[in-house]
């Protein structure tokens, strides 16, 4: 530093002339000015780079460690503290309702009714003098209810205004069947209590359940998953209907008789909950007694990760749908416990609040046309949690839109933010958002729009949700949507949310009664699986078996002709299935048919094979006489002697003009030309041998 100012001398005593004043002079200026050009831009470079929303949504998904489903492994699960468990609903088959003698299954159209009533939810403070959470929410949401009645399905007991009837003993017994299939421990006295309902999906604010059975066990195939509980309960309305402050449900299947079966959290991964629940329905399905088809079965889905929360994953309508829901689920907790790092180090909860200002007719973008009030919202040290990722395609900003849409029931879009992956404001608007609101660098903000009365709502909405994400995940039921993903439904119902029926006396259950029961189960589903595995039968159909619960038809058959297992099998849980699905099938498929087809093949010495060939007429004619059938596929009689005769003459047609034959190529032509002839003549797999000794 000395030489240089030394040097710096030199120059200036040896040049400083007249001619060269002006470009010392330059000189001096540009030593002096040069750092803070430097400077000057440094803070500029520092602006331009200040933010991407896309590299953060990237860098978070990076951070928080999210991987697709199917490159998780144990491990990955192990290190989330992945934790599931299920309730799982599933309708009786019985005539009528649970608590009324109206007829169970008879559903309406949307428009098809007599009469409708207007409820309005209002919260009561409890015996302890508490508001449920749930009930609070529910209130805030200003909802008019409307539920759409038809005399056919409804009574005055489902609008709450007859007490019960006596409970449904076909029901009941359905029930206690099921609950001694868990091994579950079956109560004394079965007691009715009432469980707070305050979604408005049940007239009355409450659901009538009762304990059946408590601490069982269900062997999988390869672990155990231990139940809580088993209930019986009624099933809530059908909802037609929810747009901003209105809500529509039909009352048909309200009050028609359920069970909710619910397991300990013991689900280490995803695959282990689709099979937890699909052993669950395949085990109701056993005992034939409950209702299959479209929302006849439903599934609960309880996730937390390690130092996350109980999430419910409500209402989900396919197994299917399990693994990817609870795979994202769990990362979905992982994402906001990371968020809830990053806020708790850049400021303290206590002191954290939103601001905001009416910036009505301010943006002039065609969203904005007709907004009513828009306000924007500054939601200070939020900067990179907006555009946080969530789940797959989600982010952060879509936390609160969600609950936006539900308890301020503002409709979607219902926000525009500050880090949107494709923004919808052009820079114009950004900076009069920014003159209002004054963010600093750290900061984030919001736009939002609607009537004026639900302003307040969405205000208080926006900066809960907020606050709660500095404690991580919020207690709360979810949504599933098909993609795999959920959205924000309801805050989770508090835990005092049961009380005793005063309407219903306690129905004691005597030995003799259980023992009767007890005399008609189906065997275990676990004996069916590795009866199955015993007999060969690939795994790869089980699940249609056990789901149509087509496993005591198969052994009906097997034991009626002597037919082997693997052919029923395959053909019930592969070639049935297929042709249900290409051939036109009405439901529910009259599936008990096929045990007198193949009685009456065999009678008649035909193939079994045979059936094979008429199950795409069965399928789509199911009432059709089988003969009628044989005529309707064109089927005649032929001597295996002749099928055979047909095979030198096929293979010298084959080989004609051709140098090296090959073998496969003509196994499969011949097979193909005599199949149709064949088939119920002669086994085809004897056909195949002989040909494959004259080739
Ligand atoms: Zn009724």
């Amino acid at each position: 530093m000395e030489i240089a100012t030394l040097n710096e001398k030199i120059y200036c005593s040896v040049f400083l002339t007249k001619k060269s004043f002006w470009l010392t002079l330059l000189y001096r200026m540009t030593t002096f000015f040069v750092p803070f050009l430097f400077l000057n831009l440094g803070i500029q470079k520092r602006t331009c780079m200040s933010f991407s929303s896309q590299k953060n949504f990237n860098e978070s998904r990076k951070q928080t460690g999210y991987v697709p489903r199917k490159e998780a492994t144990q491990k990955t699960y192990d290190q989330l503290g992945f934790m599931s468990g299920l309730e799982v609903h599933q309708q009786l088959l019985t005539n009528e309702k649970l608590f009324c003698h109206c007829p169970a299954g008879i559903y309406n159209d949307d428009d098809d009714f007599n009469a409708e009533i207007v409820r309005h939810m209002r919260p009561t403070l409890s015996e302890l003098g508490e508001y449920d959470g749930t009930a609070l929410m529910e209130f805030k949401t200003r909802k008019e209810i409307t539920y759409r009645i038809n005399n056919e399905n409804a009574c005055t007991y489902e609008i709450d205004d007859t007490p019960p009837f006596p409970l449904n003993r076909e029901a009941l017994e359905h029930a206690l069947e099921i609950s001694m299939l868990c091994k579950l421990n079956i109560v004394g006295e079965v007691h009715i209590t009432r469980k707070q309902y305050l979604d408005g999906s049940i007239p009355t604010g409450f659901q009538r359940t009762a304990i059946l059975g408590i601490e069982g066990e269900l062997e999988l195939p390869h672990k155990k998953i231990r139940l809580i509980q088993l209930s019986i309960e009624e099933d809530a309305c059908r909802e037609i209907s929810d747009i901003g402050h209105k809500r529509i449900y039909k009352t048909d299947r309200l009050g028609m008789p359920l069970i909710e079966t619910v397991t300990y959290p013991d689900c280490v991964n995803p695959e282990e909950v689709r099979e937890a629940c699909n052993y669950i329905r395949f085990l109701n399905r056993s005992t034939g007694k409950v209702r299959t088809g479209i929302g006849a079965g439903r599934e609960d889905v309880n996730v937390s990760c390690k130092g996350g929360t109980r999430v419910e994953i409500k209402g989900v309508a396919h197994t299917k749908w399990i693994p990817e829901l609870t795979h994202n689920e769990v990362f979905r907790q992982w994402a906001l416990l990371r968020i809830k790092r990053i806020l708790n180090k850049r400021t303290s909860a206590t002191a954290w609040k939103i601001s905001y200002q009416d910036i009505s007719g301010l943006l002039r973008i065609p969203l904005l046309k007709n907004a009513g009030k828009v306000m924007a919202v500054k939601l200070p040290d939020f900067q990179g949690v907006l555009s946080h990722f969530i789940q797959p395609g989600r982010m952060f900003a879509d936390e609160l839109s969600g609950r936006l849409k539900v308890i301020a029931c503002l409709e979607h879009p219902n926000l525009i933010h500050s880090e949107e992956l494709k923004p919808q404001l052009g820079k114009e608007d950004r900076e009069k958002i920014i003159r209002k609101l004054q963010p600093g660098e750290k900061d984030g903000w919001l736009v939002i729009w609607g009537a004026e009365a639900d302003m307040p709502t969405a205000l208080e909405t926006i900066e809960e949700r907020c606050r709660m994400a500095f404690d991580g995940v919020p207690k709360e039921t979810r949504k599933s949507l098909p993609d795999g993903t959920t959205v924000f439904e309801r805050v989770l119902p508090g835990a005092n949310r049961m009380y005793p029926d005063t309407d219903s006396i306690p129905i004691p259950l005597d030995d003799q009664d259980i023992e009767r029961i007890g005399q008609h189960l189906p065997e275990e589903m676990i004996a069916r699986y590795n009866t199955l595995k015993n007999q060969g039968v690939p795994e790869d159909v089980y699940t249609f078996l056990f789901s149509k619960n087509l496993f005591p038809l198969m052994e009906k058959i097997i034991h009626e002709t002597d037919i082997p297992p693997v052919y029923i099998g395959t053909f019930l849980g592969e070639k049935l299935k297929f042709a249900l699905h290409h051939y036109g099938a009405r439901w529910p498929f009259p599936f008990k048919i096929l045990s007198p087809l193949f009685a009456l093949l065999k009678e008649n010495q035909l193939h079994h094979q045979l059936a094979e060939s008429m199950l795409p007429t069965i399928v789509a004619y199911p009432k059709m006489e089988f003969d009628s059938v044989l005529t309707a596929i064109g089927f005649k009689r032929h001597p295996e002697k002749e099928i055979l005769a047909h095979i030198p003459i096929l293979l010298s047609k084959f080989r004609e003009g051709k140098i090296g034959i090959d073998k496969v190529k003509e196994h499969n032509w011949i097979m193909g030309h005599l199949r149709k002839t064949a088939l119920g003549n002669m086994d085809l797999s004897v056909l195949s041998e002989k040909l494959r000794q004259l080739q």
